[in-house]
């Protein structure tokens, strides 16, 4: 038996399949590109390359059916239950206030899922395609939504609710959602594992740093706070998008520099954060990284303000928790950049946290201890796997424990 995940993102759709017993990962696959111009597939079966070529793919749909070709070849997609694939799990970015976990898909949670994609638009749309190609393809499989949004539902009003007129909230739904909550999950429920501690005990503060970065405070497993708002774009500073700003700045852009509200979102979602600070032409953390080392002053401020940030919320999210005993850094930044690690634990030796430098240079697999033994708060880098957070997610709906 295997469980097939499914991940679509603006242009791109990802698949893992997992045979369902131990949830070992036996082949994944790539449509990149989709809907432009020359989209490519590639596949791999047990990490060796099995497939990479040019592919059709208009939307999520259609890129969905050729990576399930690829698995048919691969002999992965057996007609009866020993081994076809008896459940698929779908990524869904925003499931709104009522996705508090994840749900077998029904008629009214595509309704839901469609609704919701006024607020992710780039993301809710071609999930909703994949979900109706999967279950096309997969007629007698369980289909499970996994929300991004759902981890963050453990919120309490006073950490989500912006203080703006009461029926913007309740009639709007205007509020902070927070994203990446399968990621913080998981990381976070890894770290209690290296731990050795219970779950329901435990404080920490998960970065997840990469295209996209956002932070949460989660205690005994529930997110308390999140630097994610109402749109992926509040928060930390990120590769290409702004994160925190005084709202009247994009009221100014609009006024004075005579911006239009499209044209406002592009230019603070797609040229600010890390790519307009480094002033390098790239928002790729490495790019500025060596800019930084070869003395340009300007990446170099990219990298602090980058990293100050992160070191803000982690105080702030120590004050929100009462107390910390980790911090668990993931995803590409995370889980590869020794020198962003460093600059955002500086100084914060009075929050019991103390890196130890030479652990943090060493790279490694797995989750990795970069704390000094004196530490009171127990420093991590743990690889984020959203996948296999997915393909568990699916079993516990399946099994009906979730
Ligand atoms: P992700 O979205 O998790 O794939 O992260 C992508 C980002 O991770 C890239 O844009 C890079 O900025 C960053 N990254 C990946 N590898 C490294 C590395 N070795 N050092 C610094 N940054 C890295």
């Amino acid at each position: 038996m295997k469980i097939l995940v499914t991940n679509a993102g603006s242009s791109s759709l990802k698949i893992t399949c997992f045979a369902a017993e131990g949830l070992q990962e036996v082949a994944k696959g790539m449509v990149e590109r989709i809907g432009q111009a020359s989209p490519a597939l590639r596949f791999s079966q047990n990490g060796g390359q099995v497939a990479s070529r040019p592919v059709e793919a208009a939307d999520a749909g259609q890129a969905l059916r050729a990576l399930v070709a690829c698995l048919g070849e691969a002999g992965l997609n057996g007609a009866d239950q020993e081994e076809g694939i008896v459940a698929v799990g779908h990524r869904v970015v925003h499931g709104g206030e009522e996705m508090t976990r994840p749900v077998l898909v029904t008629p009214e949670i595509k309704e839901l899922i469609a609704r919701y994609a006024a607020l992710a638009p780039l993301h809710n749309p071609p999930s909703l395609a994949g979900i109706e190609a999967a279950q096309e393809l997969f007629p007698d499989a369980a289909q499970v939504a996994a929300f991004d949004t759902a981890f963050h539902a453990s919120m309490p009003e006073r950490a989500f609710i912006y203080a703006l007129p009461w029926e913007l909230y309740e009639q709007d739904k205007i509020r902070r959602y927070g994203f990446h909550g399968i990621s913080h999950g998981f990381v976070f429920h890894e770290a209690a594992r290296h731990l050795g501690a219970e779950p329901s005990g435990l404080k920490a503060v998960t970065c997840h740093l990469g295209n996209g970065c956002s932070m949460a405070a989660v205690n005994g497993g529930a997110a308390r706070d999140t630097s994610m708002g109402f749109t992926p774009l509040e928060g930390l500073i990120m590769g290409t998008r702004c994160g925190d700003l005084d709202p009247a700045a994009v009221l100014y852009l609009q006024e004075q520099k005579g911006l239009g509200p499209a044209e406002a979102l592009e230019l603070m979602n797609h040229r600010s954060g890390l790519l307009a600070l480094a002033g390098i032409g790239s928002g790729d953390l490495r790019d500025i990284e060596q800019a930084a080392g070869e003395g340009a002053p300007r990446a170099q401020l990219a990298l602090d303000a980058f990293a100050y940030r992160i070191k803000k919320y982690i105080g702030a999210y120590a004050a929100a928790l009462g107390g910390l005993d980790a911090v668990v850094f993931t995803a590409g930044i995370g889980e590869n950049s020794p020198t962003v690690r460093r600059l955002a634990c500086a100084g914060l030796e009075f929050l019991g946290l103390e890196i130890d430098e030479k652990l943090n240079q060493e790279g490694g697999e797995g989750v990795r201890e970069i704390s000094a033994p004196s530490s009171r708060v127990r420093l991590l880098v743990i690889p984020t796997n959203e996948e296999l957070a997915i393909a568990r997610q699916v079993l516990r709906v399946v099994r009906r424990e979730d």
